[in-house]
């Protein structure tokens, strides 16, 4: 499989998972126009879009999408908050597989400051092959096994945070929301040890925070609690997952 990372962090984000002809999307919160230009402006190749939640940062492209033919998945509570509804809006609902191409996707609740916000554990069924997809969260209530590939969010380092908001450089408000609403550095490493990493290959972080982050302590720090290559996402990189990286 390949993972193209159209756009990460606060920003926008935007991933596209290929594996034989399916290509899903994983959210779509950049321009229609971006997306088509990562496409190759050829959006038939798309299966299907999977969105997390309907913050803008994860759904900028959902209406263009959508009216464009693309099948676009996610919670009731998600196409809700976002105000879009139509054949191509499929509900989906925690708990419960649903399958796109030759994916199986099942979801799990997230902890957002969202409607309905959900993850990804998908399966490409030629294969056998699992990635978990889990972002904008600031912790995780399962512990997963047999997951390949995980990308996942790391937001923020404590330290750094705290410190940017005694300086007075973040504002209360915002301070608080990254505390309840995102994943940091601490919380994703209690995740991975909860975790059974027996079949996992490739961790590639994503959504780091542009202020109170640190890549090279976060890969750093992940690789060595987990003993799985770690890698930070950016946008334009082509990840090649491989379930034989050596
Ligand atoms: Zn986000
Ligand atoms: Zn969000």
């Amino acid at each position: 499989m390949t993972l193209d990372i159209v756009a990460t962090g606060s920003g926008g984000n935007c991933y596209l998972l290929a594996a034989g002809r399916d290509t899903l999307m994983l959210d779509c919160g950049v321009s229609y126009k971006r997306i088509q230009n990562a496409l190759g402006y050829d959006a038939s190749r798309v299966t299907g879009c999977l969105v997390t939640h309907e913050h803008n940062d994860h759904t900028r492209a959902l209406g263009d999408l959508a009216r464009a033919g693309i099948d676009c998945y996610m919670t009731r509570g998600t196409a809700d908050a976002k105000g879009v509804s139509g054949h191509r809006i499929h509900p989906v609902t925690a708990g419960r597989a649903f399958t796109a191409g030759r994916f199986t996707a099942y979801p799990f609740q997230t902890e957002h400051d969202a409607a309905e916000p959900v993850g990804f554990l998908l399966s490409y069924e030629p294969t056998g092959e699992r990635l978990l997809y889990a972002t904008d969260t600031f912790f995780l209530r399962y512990a997963f096994k047999g997951v390949h590939y995980f990308m996942v969010e790391c937001n923020y380092c404590k330290g750094i945070a705290s410190t940017r908001y005694l300086n007075g450089e973040l504002a209360k408000p915002l301070y608080d929301r990254l505390l309840a609403s995102h994943f940091s550095l601490d919380h994703l490493k209690d995740f991975f040890r909860a975790c059974d990493l027996t079949a996992a290959r490739q961790i590639i972080l994503v959504h780091l925070s542009d202020g109170n982050s640190d890549e090279r302590r976060m890969v750093r720090e992940i690789q060595s609690v987990t003993g799985v290559a770690t890698a930070a996402a950016a946008a334009g990189q082509r990840h090649e997952l491989t379930l034989t990286p050596f």
